[in-house]
């Protein structure tokens, strides 16, 4: 008998549900389809950066499970396919709760079962599946405090250990690795990313160790600080489910149980809380969860867009988060929240355009979390930091790279200038801004907007919307 294993977000072999049950059952024959966006109908495709970790990740997992059966096109035909083509009697997979999937897995899951296939999914990406988890009064949770209240104390499953055995089901290789055009074509904006990051299972396991033996101590306060070490990096290997967030838990609370390991949880809690809130709010990829920021004057500007990129803004702190994020596709979360802030608020360009850049360039890319993410900075979410709470991006640089440090790495032209003067080189005098080779409109730019202004313009702006509630 052998049931074919679909990977999607589960990359890994420990703690795989779908895996397990199959190769318990008789041969397994695993399989990961690259979908096709412009045919499958998906809104919100894997972005460059994904595609670069995805291709990695697949590889490690080639190599862990002795063969992986690669395809590309629209899983609704392609599993079937295969099914006929092998005489596999069943279907498994591990759960995923994006619109675009949800949609695709139950059209499977029909077709399959009306062709006398058993089908069977599991629970495998988060602590609580949206549907286990409600508010006293019956609906689902809005606000990530009482989440939280509710989440910490319930029992987790355990993970399961790796299949004792697995036999693979003799197939016929598809497409080659290579064959998917994962990887960045003509310029390699890429390079040197396998040195900063190790996809897959392993890479996985040993981040989290080297997490919990040098960043968990002192994770509660530090995790602000974009100069120091003390965040586990994890993200894009729970993205692709290189390791599971019940994988975490326990070990948090069987070894490290201390308030920043607590702490941390509460953390990875808001990955479901992302969840929770997609799945009971599926547009929240695509439309603001409070209406009334449809009518926010946004501005559209290319140019502005452009600068904020490719962190040309004249602010340190947020062209040293952009720049962070184009060369190793990742930014610091305190960071990501004042370049969201100052897309939104300061160049008031619409939220769903930074979504959109982050989307293609963070490796760790995920649906939930960064509509959650933007809208939150928007303040058009739920349990949203209210609009009128505007970064300044100056004392953000002060307070959280009190040592210059951050914006010294990623803004290199500005690493001679004075702490005082390191956030606000416009402020600066001449003869500071020559000694430190600085020339303000040439080696670095002038602030692209006023922040007083810019902070004006934005609460006009939200006064607007109020008016037409
Ligand atoms: P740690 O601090 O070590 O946290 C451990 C894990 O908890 C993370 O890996 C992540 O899975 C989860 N987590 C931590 N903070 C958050 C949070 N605020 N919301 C949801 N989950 C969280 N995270 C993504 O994984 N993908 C995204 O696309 C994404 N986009 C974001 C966009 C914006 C505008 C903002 C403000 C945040 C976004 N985040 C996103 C959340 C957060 O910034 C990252 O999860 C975090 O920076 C990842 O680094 P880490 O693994 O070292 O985090």
């Amino acid at each position: 008998m052998t049931t074919i294993v679909w990977f999607r977000q589960d990359l890994r072999v420990s703690d795989n549900p779908a895996l397990q049950e199959a190769a318990g059952r008789g041969k397994v024959l695993p399989v990961y389809v690259l979908e096709d966006p412009t045919k499958s109908g998906d809104t919100h495709p894997l972005g460059g950066a994904s595609r670069w970790w995805l291709h990695h990740s697949l590889a490690a997992l080639q190599k862990d499970l002795g063969r992986l059966l690669l395809m590309r096109g629209d899983p609704r035909m392609a599993i079937p396919q295969l099914v006929k083509q092998t005489g596999a009697t069943a279907v498994f997979w591990n759960r995923c709760y994006e619109p675009h999937a949800i949609e695709r897995d139950s059209d499977l899951k029909s077709d399959l079962k009306a062709n006398g296939i058993e089908v069977r999914s599991f629970k495998a990406s988060l602590l609580l599946e949206p549907f286990e988890i409600e508010t006293k009064t019956g609906g689902p949770y809005k606000v990530y405090s009482p989440f939280w209240r509710a989440l910490k104390d319930k029992t987790i499953d355990p993970p399961l250990a790796p299949p004792k055995a697995l036999e693979l089901a003799d197939f016929k290789t598809e497409d080659q690795l290579e064959d998917l055009e994962l990887l960045p074509h003509g310029p390699n904006w890429a390079e040197g990313w396998e040195k900063l990051w190790q996809p897959g299972e392993q890479g996985a396991l040993e981040q989290f160790e080297s997490f919990l033996t040098n960043g968990l101590e002192g994770y509660g306060t530090l995790r602000n600080r974009p100069d120091k070490p003390n965040i586990s990096r994890l993200s894009p290997h729970l993205h692709f489910g290189e390791i599971s967030p019940r994988q975490l838990w326990h070990r948090i609370r069987d070894g490290h149980d201390t308030q920043d390991g607590e702490k941390f949880l509460s953390e990875v809690a808001w990955r479901d809380f992302s969840y929770h809130l997609l799945y009971h709010f599926p547009k929240l990829a695509s439309e603001n969860w409070k209406q009334d920021f449809d009518a926010y004057p946004w501005v559209d500007s290319e140019s502005n867009l452009k600068a904020w990129q490719r962190g040309q803004t004249g602010y340190p702190i947020v062209d040293a988060g952009m720049r962070e994020l184009w060369q190793t596709g990742y930014m610091h979360n305190r960071v990501r929240m004042i370049v969201a802030s100052f897309l939104i608020k300061h160049l008031r360009i619409d939220w769903r355009r930074g979504e959109e850049w982050f989307r293609d360039t963070l490796v760790d890319a995920d649906l939930a979390n960064n509509s959650a993410g933007w809208q939150w900075v928007a303040g058009s979410g739920a349990d949203a930091s209210p609009y009128f709470r505007i970064f300044n991006p100056m004392t953000q640089g002060e307070k959280f790279d009190p040592d210059g440090d951050y914006v010294r790495k990623w803004v290199p032209e500005l690493a001679e200038l004075p702490q005082e003067y390191l956030n606000v080189p416009f402020k600066a005098p001449s003869d500071v801004l020559r000694k430190a080779g600085v020339q303000l409109g040439q080696t670095y730019p002038k602030p692209l907007v006023d922040h007083a202004k810019a902070r004006q313009a934005a609460l006009d702006g939200y006064e607007s919307i109020k008016q037409h509630k």
